[in-house]
């Protein structure tokens, strides 16, 4: 199924990608249940249309305000009330243009866009579907930032400009019966606002169209995650899912990096029960309490914890107590269980710190996406369908 979702993206892509600009609807603010927001075009003009039809087609700039009425779209300006549809597009007149939104019901910080605005209701009528239909560059730049932050540098930015557009590719459909395709939430992928940022921008613009493959030339689950306190993880360790380029490597680069260690503590007997009545786990022979309150994991990441026949895996501990990873000690101090942990996130993939170190380091994003992922290869679009037609 992934290989029919990308060949139909790729030849989609490839055609198009050429001649103009590529489009892609993402959902903003989707985890907000928006009821009324404010729309106000920060650069250039908009056309805004409702039902289809032109309502305003100005130069002027126009600030407008949605509200949710019954099953309708009530589109106002400061100074009177518009009409009601059952859906609104705020269309760029221009290559550049961009916009802010601003939500009202629930109230929230101000958010800017660039590019077009569909709005439509949730077919539960209870909030909007706000929909950034924009060029697929400016989004990556967008979710680039959003994903690793405004002080990395040129090189890492393009490495992780591949990664971004690599997994939107390979999840364009994923909203697909909703009517959009990805939303901006890390379920698909964090895209908080366009990037201002020139770094993070130049990164895109120089790696434009360039995704990652396998040796089967299908594009790769591009995974990251934050630190992987030294070793990443295998994905079938993680995810049961075996994959060619997704292997452990031990990774120096993080380790003085900001989420290289953590520790968290729970009382004793809180551990106690969750062993007991969660996992069956026999907790009052006293060797097993030994095991269980004096854990380590000195020869690299375990997956399983201390007991081998009863086989608890670490991710059901780090999901059950809200831990930052799964390479962590655990230690009894008095009545408190002390967690001291290692790295931050699921440790599949890139490890984003380590990256950002080797990146400072004066190594490539190609050297740097090869120590990461085993066997992968970059690719143009254009490259990748000529491949694909011999
Ligand atoms: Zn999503
Ligand atoms: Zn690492």
């Amino acid at each position: 199924m992934k290989k029919i979702v990308f060949f139909f993206f790729f030849i989609f892509f490839s055609y198009i990608y050429p001649l103009k600009a590529v489009e892609v609807s993402v959902r903003i603010l989707s985890t907000k249940v928006i009821t009324s927001f404010i729309f106000s075009p920060i650069e250039g003009n908009y056309t805004v249309y409702g039902d289809g039809v032109i309502i305003s087609d100005s130069d002027v700039t126009g600030i407008f305000q949605m509200n949710i009425d019954g099953d309708s779209i009530q589109l106002k300006t400061f100074e009177r009330t518009i009409g009601k549809y059952g859906s609104v597009k705020m269309i760029a007149k221009q290559n550049d243009c961009a916009f802010k939104i601003k939500s009202v019901q629930p109230e929230s910080k101000v958010r800017s866009y660039e590019d077009n605005l569909m709005v439509t209701i949730a077919p539960d009528r209870k909030q909007f579907f706000l929909v950034n239909k924009v060029d697929v560059e400016k989004y990556i730049g967008g979710v680039v930032e959003s994903e690793s932050g405004k002080r990395s540098n040129l090189e890492y930015y393009k490495l992780q400009s591949i990664l971004c557009r690599t997994y939107l590719l390979g999840n364009i459909n994923r909203h697909l019966y909703e009517g959009f395709q990805v939303c901006d939430d890390v379920h698909c992928q964090a895209y908080l606002n366009r990037t201002l940022n020139k770094d993070v921008k130049k990164a895109v613009y120089e790696t434009k169209g360039l995704v990652v493959v396998d040796n089967d030339l299908n594009l790769i689950t591009a995974a990251f995650f934050s630190n992987c306190g030294g070793e990443t993880c295998n994905s079938q360790d993680v995810w049961a899912v075996s994959t060619s380029y997704l292997k452990s490597v031990k990774d120096t680069f993080c380790l003085r990096q900001t989420h290289a260690h953590w520790r968290s503590e729970i009382p004793l007997n809180d551990w106690k029960s969750y062993l007991q009545l969660k996992h069956n786990y026999p907790i009052e022979d006293s060797l097993k309490f030994n095991d269980a309150t004096s854990f380590e994991q000195s020869n690299g990441r375990a997956i399983y914890f201390t007991d081998k026949d009863l086989k608890i895996p670490l991710k059901t501990i780090r999901s059950d107590f809200q831990l930052k990873s799964t390479y962590f000690s655990i230690d009894q101090i008095g009545n408190t269980i002390v967690f001291n942990g290692k790295g931050y996130g699921h440790g599949v993939g890139l490890c984003q710190e380590g990256a950002m170190r080797m990146a400072e380091l004066n190594f490539t994003y190609k050297q740097i996406l090869n120590f990461y992922y085993k066997d992968v290869h970059l690719v143009d679009l254009l490259a990748l369908n000529y491949f694909k037609q011999e």
